[in-house]
């Protein structure tokens, strides 16, 4: 692990200025694979969706699959770039053991979408991310490495390889470097993988789940001193698989060149690995010792050349994109701006969405995503999405609060119960006991309980200093665990010390 002197994160952006950038693999939702017409549905017994194209046989040839290239003009489209008129794939030479052909079909210096843009808004700001490229190529194989403490190849025993993912379609979205961010850049960079990762599922081109591998983003980044013209050396960390694990992979990178520079040492460009368990990245393989893919002009396939008419169609049918769905919502609910883009940056957006299609109110269901929700999912270290909750039982909390069947703390109990895997709100409620006690007898009894616990309190209020009475609610509250209407036991309060 890493032995190098760590500077604190507020010292390091204060005397540096980060650059980021990032490079995101997207794996196409096609039917088909790239070049062949294997099935890309995740999850089948290994090796079982393969033919002798994907698997490199001599004497096959790939045949381009127009859906992907499609998908990847709407992608373009959508980030504001320009759609080549003409372009190639490109043979990436290199040898690797879920490669079988021992070159990957991509696309170098002919991408088919370059030069866009999309914006992310952090904080009431907003933040222009150049978009360099978007290019299509065909995913590898994988690699299970068994024996290992770690599940890396080193130390292991031996190596499976499953070559089902070898040749799905994937594209690759590449942003421009992105300067002044300062102590923001950890959430940029963030914010950035989840508009991006919004914008692709509302066009349908990929079920974007991190934690399957159908996206997955480099991060580079590097340091300036502030003052200085020229951009510090930067590294890339590999393969960051999750919304949390980008901002901590640029978080510890700042910190961590920031004490290489202190130093008085260079910071080397290199690839890096980031530790899901420490947050903390360790060296991979440095960029000098980096090989030439020799890349050429794929023969067995033709240039890709999109008439303008079918890219004109392709515009023509795109949905709504996010941003402009998040304008709209913000419009009809009636919430501040700085709450949707809290929403949309913690990826609740669609959540709280379905819970207000599920009944509850806007405001509603934002506060629950935002508050105690948005918490839970924290807490575990998952995306809000994959809490063990639906918006329809959300919903159903909050039509019980509604209701005035629960107060907030007792829907907060409620939510838990829920998160806990107790069943269903109502099945939570009953099992737990959870509805509020308006019942007066039960009231009045603890009331009058409150009221003969303390005089002193009781004859302030008795002289007309009734905010006195907030003290004895308390102890309301507290004698049925927070399940009293506190509106009427301050009626009942008033009333009997009248
Ligand atoms: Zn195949």
């Amino acid at each position: 692990m890493t032995t190098e002197h760590l500077v604190s994160f507020d010292d390091a952006v204060s005397r540096y200025e980060p650059v980021i950038g990032l490079e995101t693999h997207v794996e196409l939702g096609t039917v088909s694979k790239m070049f062949c017409g294997c099935p890309t549905t995740f999850g089948l017994p290994p090796n079982s969706a393969v033919c002798p194209v994907c698997l490199g046989l001599p004497g096959s040839l790939p045949v381009a699959n127009r859906a992907a290239i499609e998908y990847t003009i709407r992608i373009g489209l959508a980030l504001n770039c320009t759609i080549a008129t003409w372009c190639r794939f490109a043979r990436k030479n290199y040898f690797y053991p879920d490669m079988p052909k021992n070159f990957q079909i991509s696309q170098y210096d002919e991408p088919l979408c370059t030069d866009g843009w999309i914006d992310v808004t952090l904080g009431g700001k907003t933040y222009r991310v150049g978009i360099e490229r978007v290019h299509l190529e065909e995913d590898t194989g994988k690699s299970l490495h068994i024996g290992g403490a770690t599940g890396r190849i080193h130390g292991a025993d031996y190596s499976l390889v499953d070559y089902n993912r070898a040749g799905i379609p994937l594209v690759e979205v590449v942003t421009k470097p992105v300067p002044d961010t300062g102590a923001l850049a950890p959430a940029v960079a963030r914010a950035y993988v989840t508009e991006l990762r919004d914008l692709l599922r509302a066009l349908r081109v990929s079920d974007v789940r991190m934690e399957e591998g159908s996206l997955r983003c480099d991060v580079n980044t590097s340091l300036t001193p502030r003052g200085a013209v020229e951009w510090g050396t930067r590294t890339e960390t590999k393969n960051v698989n999750s919304l949390r694990s980008v901002e901590r992979a640029v978080r510890f990178e700042i910190e961590r060149q920031a004490g290489v520079l202190d130093a008085g040492q260079k910071v080397v460009q290199e690839t890096r690995h980031l530790h899901e368990d420490t947050g903390a990245t360790t060296s991979g393989r440095s960029k000098e010792e980096a090989q030439d893919y020799r890349y050429f002009p794929e023969p067995d396939l033709v240039p890709v050349a999109p008439p303008a008419g079918w890219v004109e169609e392709i515009r023509a049918a795109m949905p709504e994109l996010p941003a402009a769905r998040a304008a709209r919502l913000q419009e009809e609910w009636g919430v501040s701006s700085a709450d949707l883009e809290k929403l949309r940056n913690a990826g609740s957006l669609d959540l709280a969405e379905a819970t207000v299609g599920a009944g509850a109110s806007p405001a509603e269901a934002s506060k629950w995503w935002l508050g105690e929700l948005a918490r839970h999912a924290n807490d575990r270290g998952v995306e809000p999405a994959d809490l063990p909750i639906t918006p329809e039982q959300v919903a159903r909390v909050s039509a019980l609060v509604q209701a005035g069947t629960l107060n907030d703390q007792l829907a907060r109990q409620a939510l838990e119960g829920v998160l806990a895997g107790e069943g269903e709100p109502d099945e939570v409620v009953a099992a737990r006991g959870l509805a509020i006690v308006s019942d007066d007898a039960v009231l009045a009894e603890a009331v009058d309980a409150a009221i003969a616990a303390r005089p002193d309190v009781a004859a302030k209020i008795r002289e007309g200093k009734t905010a006195a009475a907030g003290a004895l609610i308390g102890d309301v509250m507290r004698a049925t665990k927070g399940r009293a209407d506190a509106g009427r036991a301050r009626e009942l309060i008033l009333q009997r010390l009248s």
